[in-house]
Order: C-alpha cells, then sequence, then structure tokens
C-alpha cells in the first residue's frame, strides 16, 4: 500500500478539502520534499473559483515552495542531497517549441506550473524535477524563503524593463507583487519610488517600507505628476491588472517612458494607444521568470532583511480555507502562507 500524507485538495469550484492522500511517488529525475511552507498567489484564487483555463479537480495547489529533500532518486555525488533546504522554480517547459529553443523557456507555448498543472505544495510532500530545485543558503528562513518565487517575478520585470538607475518609477498596485518591485526598484537604485494603492493597510506598510505613497481614489494622477515635477515617472509598472490602472499607467509615465504590464489582467482594459503614439511610449509585457532572475531573487533575500515584511500570515495547512478566504480581502492581508 502507498504511504499516505496530509494535503489540502482543491475539490471544484471553492471547495478545498484537507485529505488524507497517496504521498508523491519518487519517478527518475525527481526529488521528493518535504514542505515547510507554500504561499498562496493570486492565481491559486484563480484555480479556486473555476476561473483557471488549465487547472484541473481534484488537484493540490501551491507553486511557491520551500523545504527540504528527503528522498532523490539522483546517483550518488549529485548537486542535490537529502537535507538540503531548497526551493522550486515551478515552470514546466516542453522545450520543443520556438520559445524554448530561443532562450525563453519561460514564454514555452506549452508552459506549465507545478501546483496548476501537476500536484504543488499545499501538501505535506511534494516531489518535483530534481532541475527545478533552488538550494538556498544556510542563513535565509525557509518562510522568507517563500518569497523567491514572487520576488522572482519583480525582478524579471526590472531586468526586462528600460528601467536605468536613478530612474523615478510609479507602480501601480501595492499587494505583494506590487511591494516586491517597489523593493525591486529601490534595490537597483531608483531615485524615487512611488506606489499608488487603494488599501489603507498596503499603503500604510508601504510608507513604513519608505516608499511614497499615492491614494489611487483620490486624484492620482495629479499628485504622481506634482511628485515628478509634471513630468510623469520612466517607468511605470502595472502591478494591480485592472482595467483603471490601466488607463492610468499611460497619463503618469513620461514623454518616451514606459509602461510595463506585471499584473495579470483577467479581462481585457482600455489603453488609449493614440497617447503612445504621441508621446512615443513603450509598452511591455513581463511573464514569470528566468532562472537567473530566481538566483538574483535569492540574493536578494539574503541581503534585505526588510523583505520578509510582505509576509502577512503563516497559518497551518489545516487552516487553508482561513487562507483563501483572508486573500480576497485586500485589507487584512498580504502574503499569506500556510505550512503542513
Ligand atoms: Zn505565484
Ligand atoms: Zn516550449
Amino acid at each position: 500500500m502507498a504511504e499516505k500524507m496530509i494535503a489540502a485538495v482543491y475539490q471544484g469550484v471553492q471547495q478545498i478539502d484537507i485529505k488524507v492522500v497517496d504521498k508523491p511517488q519518487l519517478h527518475p529525475g525527481k526529488v521528493l520534499i518535504k514542505v515547510s511552507y507554500a504561499g498562496i498567489c493570486g492565481s491559486d484564487m484563480g484555480i479556486y473559483f473555476g476561473k483557471h483555463p488549465r487547472a484541473k479537480a481534484p488537484l493540490i495547489m501551491g507553486h511557491e515552495i520551500t523545504g527540504e529533500i528527503v528522498e532523490t532518486s539522483l546517483p550518488e555525488g549529485a548537486k542535490i542531497k537529502v537535507g538540503d533546504r531548497v526551493t522550486v522554480n515551478p515552470l514546466i517547459s516542453c522545450g520543443q517549441c520556438l520559445p524554448c529553443q530561443t532562450g525563453n523557456a519561460h514564454v514555452c507555448r506549452n508552459l506549465g506550473l507545478v501546483g496548476i498543472d501537476t500536484d504543488g505544495g499545499f501538501a505535506e510532500f511534494v516531489a518535483v524535477d530534481a532541475d527545478k530545485v533552488v538550494k538556498i543558503p544556510e542563513h535565509l528562513p525557509l518562510d522568507t524563503a517563500c518569497l523567491v518565487e514572487p520576488l522572482a517575478v519583480s525582478v524579471h520585470a526590472v531586468r526586462k524593463s528600460a528601467y536605468k538607475t536613478g530612474d523615478t518609477v510609479v507602480i501601480l498596485g501595492g499587494g505583494p507583487i506590487g511591494l516586491l518591485t517597489a523593493i525591486t526598484a529601490r534595490y537597483a537604485g531608483a531615485s524615487q519610488v512611488v506606489i499608488c494603492e487603494v488599501s489603507q493597510s498596503r499603503k500604510a506598510l508601504a510608507s513604513s517600507l519608505g516608499f511614497t505613497v499615492v491614494d489611487a481614489n483620490d486624484k492620482p494622477e495629479e499628485e504622481i505628476l506634482n511628485l515628478t515635477n509634471g513630468n510623469g515617472a520612466d517607468v511605470v509598472f502595472e502591478a494591480a491588472g485592472v482595467p483603471d490602472t490601466a488607463a492610468l499607467a499611460t497619463q503618469i509615465v513620461k514623454i518616451t517612458g514606459q509602461v510595463v504590464v506585471v499584473g495579470v489582467f483577467k479581462r481585457p482594459a482600455l489603453v488609449d494607444l493614440q497617447v503612445v503614439n504621441f508621446r512615443e511610449l513603450s509598452l511591455i509585457g513581463t511573464r514569470v521568470y528566468t532562472p537567473q532572475d530566481y538566483q538574483v531573487a535569492v540574493n536578494m533575500l539574503v541581503k534585505d532583511k526588510s523583505i520578509s515584511r510582505v509576509i502577512s500570515h503563516r497559518l497551518p495547512l489545516e487552516q487553508v480555507q482561513k487562507g483563501f478566504d483572508l486573500m480576497l480581502k485586500s485589507e487584512d492581508s498580504m502574503k499569506i502562507l500556510l505550512y503542513p
């Protein structure tokens, strides 16, 4: 009989149950991780509400995973061994398509993710491909290291943008990705980082981390132009993924500036392309991260202890429902971690 474990299993729209399930099998090329923490992501909410195009119940979600290797299928002397503290790069690329073959496996035509297309980390154990495991330095706590994945999204956005040291940056949206993007821009030497957000608690957190905060409900356009001598920002990162901020983005960026789409839009947004044209703006999209972005994120977390303040809750796995309920209340939560 297969060994058993506890897991939070997505069973259908708005239904997640704590269940006893088979412990994952260790196929060749895989390692087994005993999960320490797994973060709840916005995309998990999409699955929860039955809106994700690929995720199918029953599924164990969770792609922001840290833990310890407890079993490997690798030969003696391999780089990854039992006892290693690790996180996981959850991207599953096909290796065959044009993007994969031209150095862009992160935007693979058939891109999948651990925790969406295969079982993930909301469980006691998860099995992943050995080459997707990223070691965590000894002095980096495993809860903080859960931020590597979302931070890598921000690192990728900043590295892919036209951003240069000394630039003025505006971030639309002060949720986990917005705040991590602000932290990354500052880490990269921004002269000013402004966060535009609606939630009181998120604004308070952003300002306690030293960022200039603008109320998204109170003429943000005017205030951002005031803060930038009427010129607008060099680079605007849209990290809210909602139509209102998409429209705002092109109004608060300087002439010849850049708008970077980081937030995931669930429905189309109206963007005035005449503004893009007349003001010679550039508009780019960024999606997930490269392996190098992952390593930069690990290094940033080692150097900047304050990043862990993005974590608002650490809940036992049994309270997964509470975690998902809290995710809906931007006033009460930022990054929520579950631990089995
Ligand atoms: Zn995520
Ligand atoms: Zn591919």
